[in-house]
Formats: structure tokens, C-alpha cells, sequence
């Protein structure tokens, strides 16, 4: 039923990415909405008997202000000034079980002012109470993702997570589940919204993203001049009437060769629209 092939030929070289490393403070979650369904965290642990359920508190919980203890850099930052922490991938940081270690942590983001933090949630309504009290404006190395899979998670989520004062701000589509219409949240909140990204589902039983959705998410933001990524294509991905099947080593690179990555500002070439 399924081709498995590529939908764009090779490319010589792949795109750079970032430096970057995870901090996974916590592990363990509740599943909460349908993009929760297939939750990669629920599947890894599966492997290994473990109840993904169950919150608890990792080992490396420290590690942004772990130090050298001998040797020449003794007393120095393990992870050095730039360094980009990909936070709380295992988990959701505002979950609820989580409350009574999260002052920690904001801690050790405050203390890693020279450092970023990345991280992504499907609760923004609980975003304002578990935020620190110096939070202010917002600490500027902070960005927080919201994560709507649907029309009505959208609806339901980005009316409370565009208002809270969150300095850097992003929206993600993903997995993505059906074609999604912010542009009314575009309209109102665009200058402040630092990016918006698709993606589709990983795994044995991904759902399928349509590659109709993504370019349409894609002419939103580019109508209203908000930054725009195919973060990566997912397992199943759809285009016109095909399904492609497409291995997880190339699902980020087969997205990025789609060139529908807007910057804001530079009007993409309109090539990819023609099939
Ligand atoms: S919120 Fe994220 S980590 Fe938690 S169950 Fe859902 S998909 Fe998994």
C-alpha cells in the first residue's frame, strides 16, 4: 500500500544543525490530547518495561551547572557559554507532577543566563501559575513551544499560551494531523510569535501527515510573515495520491529538501508548488 522510496533526490551535503544537547530533568508523562497517542516516550520505555506513567526525577537534573571538579577546567562549566539545552524532552515541564522541582530548575536556567533552553508543552495552561516569581517580562534565554496537533487544540491551547508574557515564543504542528487553520492568531499575534513548525509522526503506527497541510501551514506564515519550518516529514506522508514511507534517518532531511522553510522576511522561491 505504502511506496517506499524518496520523494526528493539526495542532496550532497545536510543541513547543519545546531549545537545543541538534551536535558531531560525529568522523565515520565500523562498522555493528554490525540497527539499523545503514539508518544515515542511510552513506546521507548515499552521496550524496556518501564511505566511512563510514573514522574520522576532524573539524574540529570544538574546538568547545565555541572563543573570540571580536576583537571585544567576545574571549576569550570561542563557545558560551555552558547551551549543549547533541548529541555525536558521526555516529559512535559509544566506537567503536574513536576511542581515541586520546577523552582530548581528555573534556578538553573537563571544561573545558565549564558546558555538557551528550548522546550515544548501541551499544557500552556498551566504555564503562568509555575512560572518563577523574578519571571517578569521573561527570561530571555527561555523558549517555549506549544504544541497543537489539531484544529482544536489549536483553538483550544494558543488563546491562553499567545497571551502569557513569554518572551520567545514558538507554535508547532506535530505530529500533524489534519490541515490547521491560525491565521487568527497569526493576524493578532505574529510579531510576537518567533516561528511556526510541522512535522509528521514517527514510529510503527504513524498517523499520516498530508503534505497539503504543511504547505498550507506554510502559506499562512508567509502571508503574515511569520517564520515557518518542516521540522520533518514523519513516518507516512502524503503527497497528492501517494503515501510515502520514508525512513526515520531521512524524514528531517527529506523536509528540509522541500524548501518550504521561510525565514519571514525573503519571499521563498514558488517552485515547490507545482507538482
Ligand atoms: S505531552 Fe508529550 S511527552 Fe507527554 S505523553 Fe504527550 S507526547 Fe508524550
Amino acid at each position: 500500500m505504502y511506496e517506499q522510496t524518496e520523494l526528493f533526490p539526495k542532496e550532497k551535503s545536510a543541513a547543519l544543525m545546531p549545537s545543541s544537547t538534551s536535558w531531560n530533568l525529568w522523565h515520565g508523562c500523562k498522555k493528554c490530547s490525540p497527539g499523545c497517542w503514539h508518544c515515542y516516550v511510552y513506546r521507548r520505555d515499552a521496550e524496556f518495561g518501564r511505566d511512563s506513567s510514573i514522574v520522576r526525577r532524573t539524574k540529570a537534573f544538574r546538568k547545565p551547572v555541572q563543573k570540571y571538579r580536576t583537571g585544567p577546567h576545574k571549576g569550570e562549566y561542563k557545558y560551555p557559554a552558547g551551549s543549547v539545552f533541548l529541555t525536558c524532552f521526555t516529559s512535559d515541564f509544566f506537567i503536574e507532577e513536576a511542581d515541586e522541582w520546577r523552582p530548581e530548575a528555573w534556578e538553573i536556567m537563571r544561573e545558565r543566563s549564558d546558555c538557551s533552553f528550548y522546550m515544548i508543552t501541551k499544557r500552556p495552561e498551566r504555564i503562568l501559575q509555575s512560572l518563577p516569581a523574578d519571571w517578569g517580562a521573561g527570561y530571555p534565554n527561555v523558549e517555549i513551544c506549544c504544541t497543537c496537533e489539531n484544529q482544536r487544540m489549536a483553538d483550544k491551547r494558543l488563546p491562553v499560551f499567545l497571551e502569557l508574557p513569554l518572551p520567545n515564543k514558538s507554535i508547532i504542528h506535530e505530529p500533524m494531523l489534519e490541515k490547521i487553520n491560525i491565521r487568527p492568531y497569526l493576524e493578532k499575534y505574529g510579531a510576537h510569535i518567533n516561528s511556526v513548525s510541522c512535522g509528521g509522526e514517527s514510529g510503527p503506527d504513524a498517523r499520516i501527515c498530508d503534505y497539503g497541510w504543511v504547505l498550507d501551514s506554510h502559506m499562512q506564515c508567509v502571508e503574515y510573515g511569520v517564520p515557518f519550518s518542516f521540522h520533518q516529514t514523519g513516518a507516512r506522508l502524503r503527497r497528492g495520491t501517494k503515501i510515502y514511507e520514508i525512513p526515520r534517518e531521512h524524514q528531517h532531511e527529506q523536509a528540509h529538501k522541500t524548501h518550504l522553510d521561510y525565514n519571514g522576511v525573503t519571499l521563498p522561491a514558488w517552485d515547490y508548488l507545482t507538482e
